[in-house]
């Protein structure tokens, strides 16, 4: 079965294989090498001045970020179930906040951040998905972050980057925490998240805030090599592995390859008449709305070995989302529009003729000379 779900995604045999050597200890300086190691390839990718790893889920990294950099009030962006989620947690931590809400097709404008920041001068945070993954939409989060400095310059950016880093070249130069998950584009097992910050970040941080999430006693410890509690060691060592993975090719032809499948996908859907959900697609996945997407779905997993997401809430049975994020093999990504013609065809929709394959392939072979 191909995994073709906008995380968790495939894990590469070079990287499980290095993930199969024998446990270390984290105290020691032969893991110490490893970590230094993993920390400069990390701040190099995320091109920002600090980072932290931390053994959680994605999530735990957006609750650090809230505890961290929000002191008075956040503005929270909800274009989907991850948007949703920082409100949750600026309630769950005692945060006052003002919500930007949208369809989950539609993008935050630089507008509204505008006004909510003219009303609100109490908010020292905005809290926004670099992609939205509920419905593959990408926010204008370089536009908002440079309009919000002009504004407030001390307010401080948390980008959620879980779907968007290791995808495409984001500009951090406005942004004061870049948030990412192991189990997305890093094509990792899930257990590590990782955050990227800006010295302004670092500065608000202080004394930190919290036990476990407290980012001021992570960065001392991580800036000597080693982690507060005892580090997620196997994931670390995963994460050396994939970026030698992403190294023979290098990132810049990662961040090719991926836009030249998502682009050659939709080529594809579109072609045999599907259209795309949001108005901003992100590069990390292609996100088709349809009002009967679920048997498409089923039909691709139990007869073409292919695994793809559908939708949450209100998007229930209406969208599939298909994975961009990663080093996947372009045959694979041929295949799965190929099975989804052949899927229209069994549900008598449309009579198959090939079309998805030849689109995909002329559109994939265009943007790669
Ligand atoms: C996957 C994802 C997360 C993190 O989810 P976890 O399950 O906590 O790892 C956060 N934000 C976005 C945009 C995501 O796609």
């Amino acid at each position: 079965m191909l995994l073709f779900t906008p995380g968790p995604t495939p894990v590469p045999e070079s990287v499980r294989q290095a993930m199969a050597t024998p446990t270390i200890h984290h105290r020691t300086p032969e893991f110490e090498a490893i970590f230094k190691e993993a920390r400069e390839r990390l701040l190099k990718l995320l091109g920002m001045d600090e980072c932290v790893m931390i053994a959680s889920s994605g999530t735990g990294a957006m609750q650090a970020c809230m505890l961290n950099l929000c002191k008075s009030k956040a503005l929270t962006v909800n274009a989907g179930k991850f948007g949703e989620r920082f409100g949750k947690i600026a309630d769950a931590m005692g945060r006052d906040k003002v919500e930007l809400s949208y369809e989950w097709n539609t993008p935050c404008s630089v507008a509204d951040v505008e006004n909510a920041l003219n009303e609100n001068a109490d908010i020292d945070a905005i809290f926004i998905q670099v992609c939205e993954s509920a419905g593959g939409l990408r926010h204008p989060v370089e536009a908002i972050a440079k309009r919000a400095k002009e504004i407030n310059p001390d307010i401080m950016i948390v980008a959620d980057g879980i779907t968007a880093v290791g995808v495409e070249r984001i500009d951090i130069s406005n942004i004061d925490a870049l948030v990412t998950g192991s189990q997305k584009a890093l094509m990792l097992p899930p257990g590590l998240a990782m955050i990227g910050l800006s010295q302004a970040a670092v500065e608000k941080i202080g004394k930190g805030e919290d036990y476990y999430f407290n980012l001021a006693s992570e960065i001392k410890k991580q800036q000597q090599n080693t982690t507060a509690y005892t580090a997620a060691t196997t994931l670390i060592i995963g994460l050396n592995a994939i970026f030698d993975a992403i190294e023979e090719e290098g990132v810049d032809a990662l961040y090719a390859n991926t836009a030249a499948r998502a682009c050659a996908t939709q080529a594809a859907l579109e072609a045999i008449g599907f259209s795309m959900y949001p108005q901003t697609p992100a590069p990390s996945m292609s996100t088709v709305f349809d009002e009967d997407a679920e048997p498409i779905r089923k039909l691709l997993k139990t007869k073409y070995g292919v695994n793809m997401a559908g939708g949450q809430d209100h998007l229930k049975g209406k969208i599939f989302r298909i994975n961009q994020m990663g080093l996947i093999p372009v045959y694979e990504s041929a295949w799965v529009v190929n099975a989804i013609e052949l899927a229209l065809a069994d549900l008598g929709r449309r009579a198959f003729d090939g079309t998805a394959g030849r689109v995909f392939n002329e559109t994939y072979f265009e943007k790669s000379n």
